[in-house]
């Protein structure tokens, strides 16, 4: 049985792709500060640690030495209400930085045959994607750098580590840029939610006849990736001889508002959608609203041509299966 490692495997992400790659017949251990809230341990993995992969020595304990391949998924994220506010950003950074740091130089240590990291768009440069039609988000627009937030800038310098340890030492890696990934099995509530999940839950929790907040003007543009679409794109990249970075996302981009009422249409009710932004926000809830870049999406032209892939799923067949899981969240919650 080849062995695999998956940091954050706790998460949204790395719990699917746990379960994937335990189904498919590999030995998972999972590394996370917590325990998946939504899959059993037997679900995803055949060990789970729990620890603080921030701590050096927890990093030493969890590597193994004949590690098939190694997932770098442990992040310290939100939604915008959490990256945006700017009120988390020292964790975030240093939270972030220590992982990736203990991470590729252990896993150069013990000999990791390939480690998959996990960058964001969040990398690209403000100044590229303030017009919402037409953001640019080609993988070489990286440089020169100026994301929108710390949690952006400290995503480009953990995938920069990881290059140089490419370079350096040889450590076989997989860098790839996510861009807004969602399903079932999510954070959907609590406020480090992303767009999708806060839209389906505001869809599922609004009594018909009322309307939900959407932050913003709504003519904010984004891209949304299913998550079987980012598990199969994960896969391609992993067996590729390419190293990224790489663009893992969909190209179809909506405004947040059509994502509002797409969610809306789902659930069936008569609800309408209340834009809140400037000093009715700060009124409400203390702080300027935490919008992020004005539009992004992403450009799959360059895994087009190294991998040879597209996106399967439309944006509404995933928001579907999403609401559905949601909306029993909802009403369990209720209960
Ligand atoms: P997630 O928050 O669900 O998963 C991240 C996991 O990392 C969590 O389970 C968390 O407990 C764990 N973690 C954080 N700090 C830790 C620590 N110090 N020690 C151990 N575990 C720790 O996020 P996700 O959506 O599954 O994202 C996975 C990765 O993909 C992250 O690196 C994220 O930055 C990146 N990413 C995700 C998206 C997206 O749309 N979901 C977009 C861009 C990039």
């Amino acid at each position: 049985m080849k062995k695999i490692i998956i940091l954050g495997g706790g998460g949204f992400i790395g719990g699917h792709l746990a379960k994937k790659l335990k189904d498919s017949g590999f030995f998972v251990r999972i590394a996370d500060i917590k325990k998946h809230e939504y899959l059993t341990q037997d679900e995803i993995c055949h060990e789970f640690i729990q620890c603080d992969l921030a701590d050096p020595v927890a990093v030493e304990n969890v590597i193994f030495e004949d590690c098939f391949e190694l997932y770098q998924l442990a992040a310290d994220m939100g939604g915008a209400g959490y990256i945006f506010t700017g009120l988390n950003d020292a964790n975030v950074m240093s939270n972030s930085a220590l992982i990736n740091l203990n991470v590729a130089r252990e896993a150069v240590k013990k000999k990791v045959q390939k480690v998959f990291y996990s960058s964001s768009a969040c990398i690209y440069p403000e100044h590229n994607q303030l017009d919402p039609s037409n953001p640019n988000c080609e993988e070489s627009s990286a440089y020169p750098a100026n994301p929108d937030s710390e949690y952006g800038w400290e995503k480009l310098f953990s995938e920069r580590l990881y290059l140089a340890y490419n370079r350096n030492f040889n450590l076989n890696v997989r860098v790839a840029r996510f861009h807004n990934i969602f399903g079932p099995y999510g954070t959907w509530n609590g406020g480090k939610e992303k767009a999708p999940a806060a839209m389906l839950r505001k869809a599922a929790e609004t009594i018909e006849g009322n309307t939900f907040e959407v932050w913003g003007d709504g003519q904010q543009t984004r891209s949304f990736l299913y998550i079987d679409d980012c598990l199969e794109a994960i896969e391609r990249f992993m067996k590729s001889d390419f190293i990224g970075p790489i663009n893992i996302g969909s190209e179809k981009m909506v405004t947040i508002n059509e994502l509002a009422e797409m969610a809306i249409d789902i659930s069936k009710k008569d609800i309408s959608i209340h834009n809140i932004d400037g000093q009715e926000f700060i009124d409400k809830y203390g702080f300027k609203c935490p919008l992020g870049v004005r539009g992004r999406r992403s450009d799959n032209s360059l895994f087009r041509s190294t991998i040879g892939w597209e996106v399967n799923q439309p944006l509404i067949d995933g928001m579907r299966k999403t609401y559905a899981w949601i909306n029993e969240q909802v009403k369990h919650a209720a209960r």
